[in-house]
């Protein structure tokens, strides 16, 4: 189990009857701990067929990224994506649709929903902040090393179907 304790009375976690991991039981107040994934937006943004990338600067560094974040709570997932992206590449987006919808389990202690949408630029200007340390436009054929096997699945999906060069 990933927690002890019940965060709501402090009292000890333990599996349900079912010895289902997933979601622990209260042994005090009876508080059932679910355990979902996160939700996790990146945005595609493409100048001459060659996506936006950033490389990471904290957790995965080093490594490089499609430019991405948790949603919020009480947070709109276009919101969260638009936000994310600003916060990292100093650019300011439009959201044009989803693009992809995968699970995530690279990380077993935190498991997310990853929600890749295709966006535009529609101001400010690049400037790696925040969570990266650089960013800059890849081709497929120059992609740097990559921090996730999700965004090489999208990566591999855009040169497919003639979106990246
Ligand atoms: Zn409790």
């Amino acid at each position: 189990m990933r927690y002890k304790y019940c965060p709501k009375c402090g009292g000890t976690l333990r599996l349900n009857d079912k010895q289902d991991s997933t979601r622990p039981v209260c042994t005090e107040c009876g508080f059932v701990f679910y355990q979902n994934p996160a939700v996790g937006v990146a945005a595609i943004v493409m100048r001459e067929k060659k996506i936006l990338l950033g490389k990471r600067s904290g957790t995965y560094r080093g490594q490089w990224c499609i430019p991405c974040g948790y949603v919020e709570w009480e947070e709109d997932v276009n919101d969260a994506a638009k936000r994310e992206f600003e916060e990292e590449t100093g650019l300011q987006i439009r959201i044009k649709r989803v693009y992809a919808v995968l699970s995530n389990f690279h990380n077993p202690e935190q498991h997310t929903v990853g929600i890749w949408f295709l966006a535009e630029e529609e101001g400010g200007s690049l400037k790696a902040q925040d969570d990266l340390e650089e960013a800059a436009f890849f081709s497929y054929g120059q992609l740097p090393e990559l921090a996730f096997p999700t965004d090489k699945q999208v990566l591999r999906k855009l040169k497919e179907e003639g979106l990246l060069s």
